[in-house]
């Protein structure tokens, strides 16, 4: 990239052109702020605007000593009362220092309060690099959800400001977030713009930033063969060996050319060297995985399974790591572990990842949702300073909107959960919202003391109603069950279909007698129920075990011991109702 030759203006307008190029190109900006300090031989302000550019350009790509010295240099310059331009970079400045050292929360404390402080009277370059330092400071806390309100705000800001480099950085740090939040499809397009600004720009860096960042997604939306091509244009043909390890994208090579089943190659590409770096932990486990990946495809399955659960061992409880990679290396552990007939051990590995994996669906489907909302709120402050100017009807009528799309939103989210939460078959709740919402209840009517009866409820014979008339008529039933029960008994009482034929019902505020006498009626009315099925009518009972909360019991127990009123009833005949004995407390 060119250097532009020094403006009339000098050494202010000079340092003002190196603060606009630090985030394409640092050493064309270092370049430009030297020049500056330079011409502000002898004048303070001047010398000490060009110090701050040369500090933050160090604390973003240099050593942590060069920015500090740099730092120092510039407070000295800048005196008791500094402009605000300066004020506010050396107050920037500061945070990228503390960022460097680790200390997170002061940085984005103080991040927080400067973008909040300069919101609209700064130059939008300005504000754009304070939001983003500040998006990538909450990050790295692991606070997801800010991060990326303030990387969409950050996107904003860049293209207000109309330059370039800053849309494309912002492209790339908003949709680096969404791919490790696996909202992939966002992410897809955010990093297409992304690389085709880059390439526009010409700018090296940022090019294989983003096709680094591009080539991730691809690869995890299953689309190889143009992951490789992007890879080998852009990053392949791009990257040197002396490259500064900012730049070096082995890793993402060599999941691609895996991907494409180019195994010597990727094998290449990682060296065969496992570095476990504490800075940059998910890359360190993506190469693990990667390199384990080679090596059972190479029939060295002990080695992979060893390289594997090694790394699980270290990264015991660690949250950091990006869940993806989790996913990946849990996979290929379990892979490994069939490979080798640890069957038991691939099983427990492969409901691992799958659970893991979950997990992560669900902070997709979250990071989907907020970014709607985070768009609306920002096409909404857009739509207000244009109507600003008198148009307060107008005003009021889009904040409703406003309003009630984020009502909306809610809505959905709210649905979204109960999904989670709900039975498919019978809409009722499902055991995961029994195991959370069921724990609570008892525990409230502990501290309460009020009675709290809990009812295992069995479907009698069941097997036999699926074996002579047909599954769907099995379906039926369990519908019809859940229908019944919903209505008979209380909006405050929890009913869950817990598996297959069985449900839980927690009634507070009765005791085992009246409950005993609700499920009674309900087994009166659930037998006069007639099912058709394969040609046939037929018609069912259940049996059910009826237990009271006691002093000290949490869920688990109470349940045990409706459990073991079930098997009475089952053991006494079925279609019945039985009440946990007094003996059995002490089991
Ligand atoms: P018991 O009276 O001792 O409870 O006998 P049972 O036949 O009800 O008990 P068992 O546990 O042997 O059988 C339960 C049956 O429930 C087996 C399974 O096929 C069936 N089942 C589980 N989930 C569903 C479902 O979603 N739909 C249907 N139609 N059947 C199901
Ligand atoms: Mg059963
Ligand atoms: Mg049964």
């Amino acid at each position: 990239m060119s250097v532009p030759s020094p403006s009339p203006a000098g050494a202010a307008a000079l340092a003002e052109q190196a603060l606009a190029q630090v985030i394409a190109d640092g050493a064309a900006a270092a370049a430009l702020a030297r020049r500056a300090l330079v011409l502000a031989d002898g004048v303070p302000h001047e010398q000490a605007l060009a110090h701050a550019v040369l500090a933050l350009i160090a604390f973003r790509e240099g050593t942590l000593e060069d920015g500090q010295a740099a730092l120092d240099a510039a407070v000295a310059c800048a005196g008791a009362e500094p402009p605000p331009r300066l004020a506010w970079l050396i107050e920037h400045d500061r945070a990228m220092a503390l960022r460097r050292r680790g200390e997170l929360a002061r940085a984005a404390e103080l991040l927080g309060a400067l973008h909040e402080r300069s919101k609209a009277a700064r130059p939008a370059v300005d504000r754009y690099l304070t939001i983003a330092a500040l998006g990538i400071v909450v990050g790295m806390e692991g606070d997801n959800d800010a991060s990326l309100d303030r990387f969409h705000e950050a996107l904003a800001t860049a293209r207000e400001s109309g330059v370039p480099s800053l849309v494309v950085n912002a492209l790339n740090n908003l949709g680096s977030l969404q791919s490790d939040l696996y909202n992939l499809e966002d992410a897809l397009g955010l990093l297409q713009e992304c690389l085709a600004g880059a390439l526009a720009l010409g700018s090296r860096r940022q090019i294989i930033y983003a096709a680094g960042n591009l080539v991730q997604c691809l690869c995890h939306m299953g689309r190889p063969a143009e992951a490789l091509a992007i890879a080998r244009e852009q990053l392949i043909a791009r990257i040197r060996s002396d490259d500064l390890p900012a730049l070096q994208r082995d890793e993402e090579i060599a999941h691609v050319l895996l991907d494409n089943g180019l195994l010597d190659e990727a094998e290449a590409r990682l060296g065969g060297v496992v570095h476990v770096d504490a800075m940059s932990n998910e890359l360190a486990t993506s190469r693990v995985w990667l390199l384990a990946r080679i090596l059972l495809a190479r029939g060295r399955a002990g080695e992979a399974l060893a390289l594997c659960r090694a790394r699980q061992a270290l990264r015991e409880g660690d949250e950091s790591t990006v869940a993806i990679d989790r996913v990946n290396l849990t996979r290929v552990a379990a892979q490994a572990a069939a490979a080798v007939g640890d069957h038991e051990l691939a099983y427990r590995l492969q409901c691992e990842a799958f659970a893991t994996h979950e997990l992560l669906l669900g902070r997709a489907a979250r990071a989907r949702y907020l970014s709607l909302q985070i768009r609306h709120r920002v096409q909404q402050a857009e739509s207000e300073r244009d109507l600003a100017r008198g148009l307060a009807a107008r005003l009021e009528a889009l904040n409703a909107s406003l309003r009630e799309q984020v009502a909306e939103n809610e809505r959905l989210q709210e649905r979204l959960r109960a999904q989670a939460l709900e039975d498919a078959l019978t809409g009722l709740h499902n055991r995961r919202y029994l195991q959370d919402a069921g724990a609570a209840l008892v525990a409230l009517a502990q501290r309460q003391g009020e009675p709290l009866t809990a009812v295992l409820v069995d479907l009698d014979h069941f097997k036999h109603v699926n074996d002579r008339h047909g599954h769907a008529a099995g379906d039926q039933v369990l519908q019809a069950f859940a229908r019944l029960a919903r209505g008979a008994l209380r909006a405050s009482d929890i009913v869950c279909r817990s598996g297959g034929e069985e449900f839980v019902l927690l009634l507070p505020g009765a005791d085992a007698g009246q409950a005993r006498v609700r499920l009674e009626r309900l087994l009166e009315s659930f037998r006069t129920l007639v099912f058709d099925g394969a040609g046939a009518r037929f018609c069912c009972t259940f049996s059910a075990g009826v237990a009271t909360a006691r002093p000290g019991d949490g869920l688990e127990r109470l349940l045990q011991r409706a459990d073991a009123a079930l098997y009475a009833a089952k053991g006494a005949g079925r279609a019945r109702v039985v009440e946990a004995s007094k003996e059995s407390i002490e089991t």
